[in-house]
């Protein structure tokens, strides 16, 4: 019996990505598995049921849940309904299980192979099934759209009749995927852009994307490419050196976070309080707390003339290509384990037993 894959509609609230389209259907079936997509799960994508009928797919019937061997999400699914799910089947999505006892519970007691998309070692080869990344992108791209929408002023320098309009200062915090593409995305609205980091090789990234390299005199590069915590003292000196800064800048993107912590506080009440009046801070990492101290999750509200936006779904606003980026990203996965319409996990690939959850105890 070849395979069954189901492809889940996300129940999360807001969640308008979705795990598979046609053309990974395509080739999920192309490596010998059945495919079952749940119904109305591209909607929010603008894929019809009737587009993954044409891919080959069937719609899923009420059993599906209870018989599927491999399930693909987006984000997981509830605890009750990781109890409808076959036991031992595998199940791949963004799956933050410690971020939920209940969820992480029910994914023990029904013994599934889960592989936490986040999990993933960020090798090179990695790279073409790295979410982080890929949702990363649309996320930064989103956050400038937002901040030029809510800023009352221009991004790009304006030579008018009525006079010359200067160009908008856009400050763009953490400078890692979300970060640059938020650098790239405001530098093509025109507006004057500077990023920084605690990553030194972000300047040279930075700067090669049109940006300026804001220099707070600390660097605190850390293990896999990642940022490390900084210390009380550099934490001091970086944040005296942005309260300065800030009184300049019109527009801040907060992209700046460290894995598996909550966000970096960076700005601060009393830095906000410095900043001009009309300036706009749009906070990425609201979905971690935020880096700015008076974020509130999803939330957009106005304080003493600073407006403050902490939007939640940021990939989810552009569904369309996210989640395009997404299934291509899950299926590269998959077929490290999906082969002539069976499931085989080769626990020597340092892909799979790093990404599954719970870990697995290294081989005697
Ligand atoms: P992330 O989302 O964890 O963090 C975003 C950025 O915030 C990072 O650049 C980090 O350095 C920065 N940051 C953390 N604390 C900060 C602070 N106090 N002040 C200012 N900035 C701070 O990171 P990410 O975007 O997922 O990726 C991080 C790095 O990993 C990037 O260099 C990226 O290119 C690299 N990466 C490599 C691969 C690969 O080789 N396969 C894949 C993906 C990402």
């Amino acid at each position: 019996m070849a395979v069954e894959v189901l492809v889940l509609k996300e129940g999360a609230r807001g969640e308008k990505r979705v795990a598979a389209t046609p053309e990974t259907v395509k080739k999920l079936l192309a490596a010998g598995a059945q495919v079952q997509v749940e119904s109305g799960a591209g909607l929010g994508a603008g894929i019809t049921d009737q587009a993954y009928l044409d891919a080959g797919a069937a719609l899923a019937g009420p059993g599906a849940r209870a018989s599927a061997d491999l399930v693909l999400c987006v984000q997981a699914p509830t605890a009750d309904a990781i109890d409808g799910l076959k036991r031992g089947a595998t199940l791949v999505g963004v799956l933050h299980p410690q971020a939920d006892e209940a969820r992480a519970a029910a994914i023990q007691a029904q013994g599934l192979h889960a592989f936490p998309l986040e999990r993933l070692p960020r090798t090179t080869r990695a790279q073409a099934m790295d979410v982080l990344s890929s949702q990363a992108g649309m996320a930064g791209y989103k956050a400038v759209l937002i901040a030029a929408q809510l800023a009352p002023r221009f991004f790009p320098m304006l030579t008018t009749a009525a006079g010359t309009i200067r160009p908008s200062k856009v400050l763009i915090v953490g400078a890692g995927v979300a970060g640059l593409q938020g650098i790239a995305t405001a530098r093509r609205l025109g507006a004057q852009v500077e990023g920084f980091d605690v990553r030194p090789e972000t300047r040279e990234q930075i700067e090669s994307l049109g940006g300026k390299f804001l220099d707070l005199g600390v660097s605190a590069a850390g293990e896999g490419g990642y940022a490390r915590q900084l210390t009380d003292e550099e934490r001091a000196e970086q944040q005296r050196r942005l309260a300065e800064h800030l009184r300049g800048i019109d527009v801040v993107v907060c992209t700046a976070a460290v894995p598996g912590r909550p966000a970096p506080k960076i700005i601060t009440a009393a830095m906000v309080a410095g900043m001009k009046q009309g300036s706009v801070i749009v906070d990425l990492a609201a979905e971690t707390g935020g880096n700015c101290e008076l974020t509130r999750p999803g939330e957009s509200y106005e304080h003493d003339g600073v407006t403050i936006a902490g939007p939640l779904d940021l990939a989810s606003m552009g569904a369309v290509h996210a989640s395009e980026m997404y299934a291509r990203n899950v299926y590269n996965f998959v077929a490290l384990f999906l082969k002539d319409g069976a499931l085989s996990v080769d626990w020597n690939d340092e892909l799979l037993a790093k990404t599954v959850w719970p870990q697995r105890e290294p081989a005697a």
